[in-house]
């Protein structure tokens, strides 16, 4: 089962100004073939179906966990989508004639998508609006062979990622990429070594796929520097210790020792952004709404903040 705790993985500071090009390109990075969903439903799926796990737990406590993790990007790349969206409104009513979002999404394909048929925020599509598909999942049942699609399929996410890099100089889009480059360097890290325990082949001396390294990206260094590149975080209250037994020792630079931490990241908060009346986002009239839910509120005995 799952908790859920109401913070972003990591501080990411809403945008100044709407950019819905790079909201599209940012959008691959959920539903396209290396995005999110099926980094996260991957590694779901493979420990939902994984056999003899009490005997092998440290393997099956490495992809539970990762997974838990992978909720937690989906999350990040959803919040950066409806940041990079905010503020992109209409202008005009519908009661007065006018056509508010016509010219709104013109720079980018995807764009008139999230208005016809989304919230003005993340969809579960890639960057040309086409929707994720659950073929995308590769769940073999053996061990070594998902291991393996593991460490590729996080290679395979950072190729995208590089190039979505490539296409944006949003400073929002390029902070959040930063720390995907590092979290994603420890999962194909910890595939890596989980391989190595049981194969004996030092996968790892293949990382980082493609050959430009972290050190290489301004918006990495932060992380860096915080050491986020050789920390596993424990995503649960008492559960998946047994990840020690694969991340441990020393990281890819020998004088650094790699970490599980118990526990989440800190994290920073979730954003907080007004309605789009006119594409009726929560609705057209949001204020009736509003009552309701300070009624609701005053009922239960609390007070609305
Ligand atoms: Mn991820
Ligand atoms: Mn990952």
């Amino acid at each position: 089962m799952f908790l859920r705790i109401d913070r972003l993985q990591v501080e990411m500071p809403l945008p100044k100004e709407p950019d819905p090009a790079a909201a599209a390109v940012v959008n691959e990075l959920m539903g396209g073939r290396f995005g999110e969903m099926t980094t996260l439903n991957t590694y779901m799926y493979q420990s939902f179906n994984f056999r003899m796990r009490d005997k092998l737990r440290p393997f099956y406590a490495l992809i539970a966990n990762i997974a838990t993790e992978e909720l937690g990007h989906i999350e990040l790349v959803g919040a950066a989508v409806n940041g990079l969206l905010y503020g992109a409104d209409g202008d005009g009513k519908i009661s007065a004639g006018d056509a508010p979002f016509e010219s709104m999404f013109k720079s980018t394909g995807a764009g008139p998508n999230y208005h016809l048929n989304g919230p003005h925020g993340i969809m579960a599509v890639n960057n040309l609006g086409q929707p994720w598909r659950g073929d995308y999942i590769f769940n073999s049942g053996n061990l070594i062979l998902d291991l393996l699609h593991n460490f590729f399929l996080e290679c395979g996410a950072r190729t995208v990622k590089l190039r979505a890099y490539e296409m944006t100089k949003n400073p929002a889009a390029r902070m959040m990429l930063g720390y995907l480059f590092t979290r994603g360097g420890v999962h194909a890290h910890a595939y890596a070594l989980a391989l190595q325990k049981l194969t004996g082949v030092e996968l790892r001396k293949m990382l980082p796929i493609p050959r430009i390294f972290d050190s290489e990206i301004p918006e990495c260094e932060k992380f860096i520097k915080e050491g986020s590149h050789r920390k596993l975080y424990r995503f649960s209250p008492d559960d998946y210790k047994e990840v020690a037994a694969i991340w441990n020792g020393p990281g890819l630079d020998a004088s650094e020792i790699l970490e599980v931490v118990d526990g989440p990241p800190q994290g920073g908060p979730q954003y907080q952004m007004e309605g789009v009346p006119e594409a009726f986002i929560p609705e057209y009239h949001p204020e009736e709404l509003v009552d309701i839910a300070n009624k609701l509120y005053t009922a239960a005995g609390g007070s609305q903040p």
